[in-house]
């Protein structure tokens, strides 16, 4: 795999040949908004994925629900379209450091908005990811690239809201130090380059059980890699794994067949998402290239189902 590893999404983009889509996708089960490091309000969000014809929808920002309970709140879903409160957790695999960052990243579809153990789980991260992004911003500092002045002209972020790499890029943007989220990453960003700092939070076992805990079902995100792991899978899996993103939107057509090839021998349910995060497109251009085919709906819902009642009666 030698595709552009930098931005948050393209770093996942390989290098074969594109999925076509078949049809609209109506399913969108990875999305993020101004809460984490996304650029759409919660309510737009939802607006434009409803025009673009996903009916059924989860917003996963990082380590936080405000986004979900902004529209919840609200009452801002858009008719005929089914939100599911979701959130990605990136877990840190120190002990592999063949993976990408040393990070994978776990969705939580379903979670309970109102459970207060995750809650507490997750605003913990978020410290972590506010001190992480102060750390940044400071080594920006010390190579004379500044970003202090143009973080304040971002729109301004409250305590439920997460921190990610894609603001500070923004703010690299608007200082005229790069053109892109992706070079941003690329050169300054990434680890060993000279902005990055390391992550510190959950490992993945520990992401797995708190989204368990609230009722929800883990599925690992975008992990392009799982045809070659399958000793990580299965010890996730022990862990508590119910589902591969299988249908992620920049994984090219061989991938996502080894990937559901995985998910199918390891009994994983297969999702899919686009990932979008506003940097690059409109929703529904991103939308126009994605392809999470129908058939991924009714498995999720039984696995939903059971991560629900899973929950009842292991409390
Ligand atoms: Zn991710
Ligand atoms: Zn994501």
């Amino acid at each position: 795999m030698t595709g552009a590893r930098s931005g948050p999404s393209q770093r996942h983009a390989l290098q074969g040949e594109p999925v076509v889509p078949s049809a609209p996708s109506t399913i969108d089960l990875h999305t993020h908004t101004s809460r984490s490091d996304g650029l759409l309000r919660p309510s737009q969000l939802v607006a434009e994925a409803a025009a673009a014809g996903v009916r059924l929808l989860a917003i996963t920002d990082h380590d936080t629900l405000a986004g979900v309970r902004d529209v919840l709140d609200a009452d801002n879903v858009p008719a005929g379209l089914d939100l599911l409160p979701g959130i990605e957790l990136n877990a840190i695999t120190a002990d592999r450091l063949d993976l990408r960052e040393s990070e994978v990243h776990v969705l939580g579809l379903g979670v309970d908005p109102d459970d207060d153990e995750l809650e507490a789980t997750l605003a913990l991260q978020r410290r972590r990811r506010r001190h992480r992004f102060e750390r940044m911003v400071r080594r920006l500092r010390d190579i004379a690239r500044p970003i202090d002045d143009a973080l304040e002209a971002l729109p301004a972020t409250g305590d439920e809201d997460a921190l990610g790499r894609p603001r500070v890029a923004r703010a690299m943007i608007a200082k005229g130090y790069v053109t892109s989220v992706e070079e941003a990453f690329s050169m300054y960003l990434s680890r060993g380059r000279p902005g990055y700092v390391a992550r510190e939070g959950l490992g993945p076992i520990d992401a797995i059980r708190a989204i368990r805990a609230a009722g929800g079902l883990a599925v690992l995100a975008h992990f392009s890699e799982a045809p070659e792991r399958p000793d990580l899978i299965r010890e996730l899996q022990a862990a508590g794994l119910g589902g591969l993103e299988v249908y992620y939107r920049t994984f090219d057509a061989l991938t996502v067949e080894a990937v559901a090839a995985v998910a199918t021998e390891a009994s994983l349910v297969a999702t899919g998402g686009s990932d979008y995060h506003g940097d690059l497109e409109s929703y529904a251009a991103t939308h126009a290239a994605l392809w999470v085919p129908p058939t991924v709906e009714a498995p999720l819902r039984t696995a939903l189902a059971a991560a629900r009642t899973g929950t009842a009666a292991t409390r």
